[in-house]
């Protein structure tokens, strides 16, 4: 079972704190503020009221033998998430994931340790705008150049197979995987039937997911 600490138990962190407690993980979850401290504990393990920015604390917390640390303390204490970044990187955190207001903030934030730097309204933000340009581009991720993505099967491949779709020539995008419902199909065959209401996982340049997409 992975070891994970959340530092910053604001919307952010706790929903991180929980969705971790959901899969199983084990978690530790950490606020200066008590009412939060409390209103966490029943979703992880333990739940404890400590300053972050307390290098005391933090050794006596073993976070070093955690396998990720998540710094989640946001706008209002911008120098507390620097401060504990560098802290937690000090101490001997595998992995510190911290979350970034701004593009200084994260640049400050990976000079001073942290692995992995989010920022979770930006990546909201531009996942909205994304999906409110092209609504049947169901999720999107950046994959070196090019895109994975989820998009709804257009009308016009439907009762086709994916040769007879011909969607890798002639949009030059792959399908990885068919959502059907509950299921997903991995590595479909090339006979593999295109139904309606199918989702298409996709991989391809942004221009040619946008064509298949607009097809719908
Ligand atoms: P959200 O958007 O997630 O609600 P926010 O942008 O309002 O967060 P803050 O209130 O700055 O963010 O920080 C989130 C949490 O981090 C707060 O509950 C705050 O008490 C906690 N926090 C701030 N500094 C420390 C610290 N030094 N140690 C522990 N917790 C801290």
């Amino acid at each position: 079972m992975s070891e994970f600490a959340v530092i910053g138990l604001g919307r952010f962190g706790i929903s991180v704190a929980r969705h971790l407690g959901r899969q199983g993980a084990s978690v530790l979850a950490i606020d200066m503020d008590q009412d939060l401290v409390d209103a966490a504990a029943p979703e992880v393990d333990l739940a404890l009221r400590a300053d972050a920015t307390d290098e005391r604390t933090l050794e006596e917390l073993q976070l070093a033998s955690m396998s990720c640390v998540v710094v989640a303390i946001g706008a209002h204490s911008i120098e507390a998430s620097i401060l504990t970044t560098a802290l937690a990187k000090q101490v001997g955190v595998p992995r510190i994931v911290a979350r970034a207001m701004g593009d200084l903030h994260a640049r400050v934030l990976r000079a001073v340790g942290a692995d992995e730097v989010i920022n979770p309204e930006e990546e909201m933000g531009r996942r909205l705008a994304a999906r409110l340009v092209e609504p049947s581009i169901l999720e999107q991720v950046e994959l070196g150049g090019s895109q994975l993505a989820e998009v709804e099967a257009p009308e016009s491949f439907v009762g086709k197979d994916l040769v007879g779709s011909d969607i890798r020539n002639r949009y030059r995008v792959s399908v990885m995987a068919i959502q059907r419902g509950e299921e997903v199909i991995a590595n479909p065959r090339p006979t593999e039937v295109i139904q309606t209401g199918d989702v298409l996982v996709v991989v391809g340049s942004l221009e040619s997911i946008r064509r298949v997409a607009s097809l719908a």
